[in-house]
């Protein structure tokens, strides 16, 4: 990929957040994570639930503080942005939420929804109605939905209003967490074609955090897989699912079900034993261990560090120093 050469729009460096649940616990939610995004890219931020890949995209927003590490932006540390600097980052950067029942507001119109980004960030009142309108046209929605509240509205609707407020203040950098999850799968493919052209459109970059891989592949150019607060591997996405090499993704990628019967009788399910262990005070070993089919003393004493195996692939497991 060309943009290799060029600055990453967003940077995550040795990112992690803890929290305190005890006088000497502490939950890992996100421990030591390093990737980064280029301008008009889509980075897939894949993982099974609880493997921190929504904190991450949380700490890349600043609704939680990291514990450690940085984040980077167009070269910018964001916590240490001046007032300015700030509230331009806000207008930069937004947020797409799982659901659109819960974010949003029950006693606002989609009017106000929509509107309220263009206030914060001093667009006339007489010019909101204007672009309100025509954001949700955008979206799939009409000037007749300005004043009607969310209950009046299917899920798949919703998210489009969650879309159109998000794309409100003319972001740069959207990070969409799990933005599908809680839809009918009817409605899941129009909202990720809508999410591309409005990328080609508009130019946008988009953080896709999500713990589905087929639709992983088919929106991102490049994917972070995460196991328990932890990047296991990275790759472009041709690269990755054509071509996995720790033993995490290769489960992941084999449970993924096949339309071609043939193919789907060739792949075989790599089931992945036991539970996800506790991410409270995890041990200083490989986090997937106690799961891996392939683990040796080694993986439990040692934690495997992210390394490139290729240009572009980098992978954290021991196995890979047999290569
Ligand atoms: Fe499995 Fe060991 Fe690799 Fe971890 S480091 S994934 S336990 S082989």
């Amino acid at each position: 990929m060309e943009n290799k050469e060029k600055q990453p729009l967003v940077q995550v460096k040795h990112l992690c957040k803890y929290f305190k649940v005890g006088r000497h616990a502490d939950l890992k939610a996100v421990d030591d994570v390093s990737f980064d995004i280029y301008k008009g890219e889509t980075v897939g931020l894949v993982g099974e639930s609880g493997c921190g890949k929504s904190t991450t995209g949380r700490c890349m927003i600043r609704l939680y503080e990291p514990t450690k590490g940085e984040v980077i932006y167009d070269g910018k540390d964001i916590t240490k942005l001046s007032k300015a600097e700030q509230k331009e980052f806000c207008r930069k950067v937004q947020m797409i939420f799982q659901n659109p029942y819960a974010s949003l507001n029950s006693r606002m119109t989609v009017k106000e929804i929509v509107g309220e980004g263009l206030k914060q960030h001093g667009v006339p009142k007489n010019e909101i109605d204007k672009r309100v309108q025509a954001l949700l046209e955008t979206v799939g929605l009409n000037k007749d939905h300005m004043s009607r509240f969310p209950h009046e509205f299917s899920g798949g609707q919703r998210q489009r209003i969650g879309i159109a407020r998000a794309l409100s203040v003319d972001p740069e950098f959207i990070i969409c967490d799990e933005p599908i999850s809680a839809l009918d799968v009817s409605i899941q493919a129009q909202v990720i074609n809508m999410l591309k052209d409005l990328q080609e459109e508009r130019g946008l970059t988009y953080l896709f955090v999500a713990h589905d891989l087929s639709v992983v592949k088919y929106i991102s150019d490049r994917v972070v897989v995460m196991y328990l607060g932890m990047v296991v591997e990275q790759a472009e996405t041709e690269e990755l699912y054509s071509n996995p090499q720790h033993p995490y993704t290769k489960a992941l990628l084999s449970a993924i079900p096949e339309a071609d019967p043939d193919k789907a009788k060739a792949n075989r399910r790599i089931p992945i034993k036991g539970e996800i262990p506790s991410p409270i005070n995890p041990k200083q070993c490989c986090r997937f261990a106690e799961r891996c089919e392939y683990a040796t003393d080694r993986c439990f004493n040692e934690v495997p560090e992210l390394r490139e195996v290729c240009p572009g692939h980098k992978v954290a497991c021991h196995l890979m120093d047999e290569k």
